[in-house]
């Protein structure tokens, strides 16, 4: 989005970075190795994009391989995952809506599946429904997501599922598709459970880029427990998907001061969608 000169003047005044889309594709930097063999790539879209013009670098700490698929006692964990691993997107929702597969279906008003265009370029995955989302059926819809939609808009983003123009959507989704009572952290046999469902949304989605707002959701991506601070500012990869890691907007209401890191973390991810977009140009129809 061109940001006129006075909005220029104004976000560098007040000490931000001013983002623009490159205005030619910029030549490919280095792309770092991984320290650890990567877990097998999503399948990608027919014509498949080359590196992102950006620098990639290797998780902070060793990403574990696959996702241990969730016990749910029955020994059906596996099965589980492979049957949501082949559905489409209304069979995918509707599984989601039905779920019991974890105890927090129990206190659930609905199931919150996601926002946003099927085909967004942008995802951003969150940690888990609140009250206000819980009540609603649609992810960061409190005070969080007030401020999400406006650090999104400041890209010239939406999560708009009518948006017509490729470039302005974002598909927004949490790790947990279940409310936790009383907003208590998500339990690692919740995650468990709940995460074929994001690994399909992601599948499904093909995303050029992967926001991940807080430790939760850098926990379910990046199989990370390193905080924020230390994984943020690079570029990390979620089976081949480029993956940029900020704070939670709800730590952000709290932490003012960390807004300038937030917004240079969204100008990293925005960079790094126009990369892989200028790099795939070519090869699009
Ligand atoms: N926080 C999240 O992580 N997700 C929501 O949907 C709402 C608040």
């Amino acid at each position: 989005m061109p940001w006129t000169e006075r909005q220029q003047t104004l976000l560098r005044a007040i000490g931000l970075r001013v983002w623009a889309p490159p205005p030619v594709a910029p030549p490919a930097l280095q792309v770092l190795p991984a320290a650890a063999a990567p877990p097998e790539p999503v399948a990608r879209r027919p014509a498949q994009a080359p590196a992102p013009a950006v620098a990639v670098a290797a998780p902070a700490v060793a990403v574990a391989p696959a996702a241990p698929a969730a016990d749910d006692g029955t020994g059906d964990a596996d099965e589980r995952s492979r049957r949501i691993a082949s559905l489409d997107w209304p069979a995918l929702r509707a599984e989601v809506a039905a779920c019991r597969a974890c105890a927090l279906c129990e206190g659930r008003t609905q199931t919150v599946f996601g926002v946003g265009h099927a085909q967004a370029r942008w995802m951003v995955v969150g940690e888990a429904p609140g009250e206000h989302e819980d009540r609603q059926g649609e992810p960061f819809v409190g005070a969080a997501g007030r401020l999400l939609d406006h650090m999104l808009a400041a890209l010239d983003l939406t999560r708009d599922p009518a948006e017509p123009d490729a470039r302005r959507r974002v598909y927004i989704a949490n790790t947990l598709k279940c409310r936790p009572p009383h907003n208590r952290n998500p339990e690692p046999g919740e995650m468990a459970r709940c995460e074929p469902f994001l690994m399909r949304q992601i599948e499904l989605l093909q995303p050029r880029i992967i926001l991940a707002m807080g430790r939760f959701a850098v926990q379910a991506l990046l199989r990370s427990s390193e905080p924020i601070g230390r994984l943020r500012g690079r570029v990390h990869r979620y089976r081949g998907v480029p993956l940029v890691v900020t704070y939670h907007p709800a730590y952000l209401l709290r932490n003012l001061p960390e807004k300038t890191r937030s917004w240079d973390d969204l100008c990293l991810a925005a960079q790094t969608a126009e990369a892989a977009e200028a790099a795939e140009a070519p090869t699009r129809p």
